[in-house]
């Protein structure tokens, strides 16, 4: 039922603070403004929609926009790279414009406006409380946009409906079903089995310092009472086993099960027993950069067998110990490697992780840098599990870097292992 409107002319304006550089495309602003702009014309009224572009995606939108057409509703668009308030004025009841279609000023009598503006996220705290990640346009992030695509990064957390990003009503019972039968699937298990790698607190060397609480991505670690004289605890069942703490913690007071700093140094030093100068040693994650190598195996594609990968993780576990390590035995490069990191987000999976894998890498460079490591011998390269072309066309430049880093040294004007 359309509810009694004032007036006789109606005026629509779509994309109202939607397509911004930060906001997207509001997705159900077309659709509902052309149903809703239907009804009035078929109330008698006359009804204009000025839009930037129509997209109508769902179901039976499109055959709507054509009703609404044959039906006498009028639309005209303005500049689609401008902005509502930069290309429409309002004076004297009348909305002003110039039709792009036609290149005609236009001046429309308008006893009505409707500005259809999109969805903005909500600015609460929940998100900050769950550790939840956001993206770019301030809503809730998904685990994975395929494989995970109903809950958020941390376990137990499940994301329905425009929480996540603008979505019609269709779209949100579809994804608030699947939301529900994962959440079913915790609910309806006696036990829950997780993997064993998760992280172990040492108590007798933890001093307590509470350094390890902010770095966990998933609030798996609790300082209870004061710094230095509380209680650490370590939350088993919240711990997907990412490594961080173990990379911030300063006095080994974390274990994580199969990455062991015992485990890591001595890969590194079995990598690099034979003419470590002509070796770049690479430490990947488990779950993009590695595959990524994988990938480029599975496409035969070729490159230099100089690499030497030390699998972790993920990037975040990765300490300055295991580079300095690396370069003390005479490492050609080091290369290190993890799920993508962008402007526009992050593929990781563990809730952004590396983030603080790429802040302590500038440190790391900077650093080593000072120490007369060559930058070029030190570098940091994100690659997507599918990206098997451009690992093998990293391996091939980190070859290259190895390779003159190595006939330098045999004429004698390359340093070896960073000054202390
Ligand atoms: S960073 Fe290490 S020493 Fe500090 S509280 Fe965490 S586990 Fe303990
Ligand atoms: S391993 Fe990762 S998820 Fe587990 S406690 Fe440490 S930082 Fe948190």
């Amino acid at each position: 039922m359309m509810p009694d409107v004032p007036g006789e002319h109606v005026t629509f304006i779509g994309c109202v603070g939607s397509r911004t550089d930060s906001i997207g495309c509001c997705r159900y602003g077309c659709t509902s403004m052309i149903g809703q702009a239907l009804k009035l014309r078929r109330a008698g009224k006359k009804v204009r929609v000025l839009y930037r572009d129509i997209r109508t995606f769902s179901r039976e939108s499109e055959e709507m926009y054509e009703q609404a057409l044959r039906e006498g509703v009028q639309f005209f668009r303005y500049d689609p790279d401008s902005t509502p308030d930069k290309v429409i004025t309002y004076p004297n009841g009348a909305v002003a414009l110039n039709d792009k279609l036609t290149g005609v000023d236009l001046s429309i009598p308008t006893d009505l406006l409707v500005l259809v503006v999109g969805l903005q996220p909500q600015e609460e705290n929940v998100a900050e409380q769950l550790r939840v990640s956001r993206s770019e346009d301030g809503f809730l992030l998904e685990r994975h946009p395929k494989l995970g695509p109903a809950e958020a990064p941390s376990p137990g957390i499940y994301l329905a409906g425009t929480v996540q990003y603008p979505k019609d009503v269709r779209e949100s019972i579809a994804q608030a079903l699947a939301a529900a039968s994962k959440a079913g699937l915790i609910l309806s298990r006696d036990t829950i089995e997780k993997e064993p790698i998760t992280a172990h607190l040492v108590e007798d060397k933890c001093i307590k310092c509470g350094i390890c609480v902010p770095a966990c991505p998933f609030g798996a670690i609790e300082l209870i009472g004061k710094v230095k004289e509380g209680q650490i605890v370590f939350h088993e069942a919240a711990c997907t086993g990412c490594g961080n703490c173990a990379a911030v913690c300063n006095y080994d007071a974390v274990i994580m099960p199969y990455f062991t700093k015992e485990q890591i140094l001595a890969q590194i030093d079995a990598a690099l027993a034979e003419k470590p100068e002509e070796k770049v040693v690479v430490f990947t994650c488990n779950w993009c950069s590695y595959p990524g190598a994988d990938q480029a195996g599975i496409e035969k594609i070729q490159y230099p067998p100089s690499s030497r990968i030390i699998k972790l993780m993920c990037s975040a576990r990765l300490e300055e110990e295991f580079i300095a390590r690396a370069f003390e035995k005479g490492a050609g490069a080091v290369l290190v490697t993890g799920c993508r990191l962008t402007e526009k987000g992050s593929d990781c999976h563990y809730n952004y992780a590396n983030q603080q894998t790429f802040k302590r890498f500038q440190f790391w460079h900077r650093k080593f840098t000072r120490q007369g490591i060559e930058p070029e011998r030190l570098q940091l390269h994100w690659n997507s599990a599918s990206e098997g072309k451009e690992w093998a066309a990293k391996m091939r430049e980190m070859h290259e870097v190895v390779q003159n880093y190595a006939k330098k040294l045999a004429e004698g004007v390359a340093s070896g292992e960073p000054a202390s």
